[in-house]
């Protein structure tokens, strides 16, 4: 469907990128993280329409021979494949957390009361945070916690790649 925007691309992942998955989900984008054959996860991307991304050469040269799309990450650091994926792919390099999708999971997550997570998160968390998202799939609730700056400040590494 062409009118559909670049932000509706979904990925598959290899094995050896479950950190990335977590940050596409992070994203917004609908991620699947494979440990299978290079085969199955190849199957998958081709069937679902999924953009592969590996860090195996041979697996990006079978997916681009089979005409999928691929990418193949050139580096380990998180940062470094984000710039690379806004780059070639396009994905966006905000975080919206309505948008944002499990890290665990893949599942949509949704904005929860915290007076029904009174059990669920520690006493010292619910007074210090107002907003709270829970999965809808594995039921993890997420806060803006400690994390939270170092998520920033990938983001913000990432963007200056881009504008070198
Ligand atoms: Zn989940």
């Amino acid at each position: 469907m062409r009118w559909l925007s670049q932000e509706d691309k979904s990925f598959v992942v290899d094995g050896m990128l479950g950190r990335l998955a977590r940050w596409l989900r992070l994203l917004g984008y609908d991620t699947l993280y494979l440990r299978e054959e290079d085969e199955e996860v190849l199957k998958i991307a081709l069937k679902e329409k999924r953009v592969l991304l590996t860090r195996d050469q041979g697996l990006y040269r079978k997916a681009v021979a089979s005409g999928a799309e691929a990418a193949y990450l050139v580096s380990e650091n998180g940062a470094d494949q984000l710039a690379q994926l806004a780059k070639s792919v396009g994905i966006r390099l905000e975080v919206d957390i309505s948008r944002s999708r499990c890290p665990s999971c893949n599942s949509p997550i949704e904005s929860a009361d915290p007076s029904d997570l009174r059990g669920i998160v520690p006493a010292t968390v619910l007074s210090r945070y107002s907003e709270f998202w829970r999965c809808t799939g594995c039921g993890k609730v997420y806060w803006r916690g400690s994390h939270w700056r170092k998520i920033g400040e990938t983001l913000t590494k990432a963007k200056s790649l881009l504008s070198r």
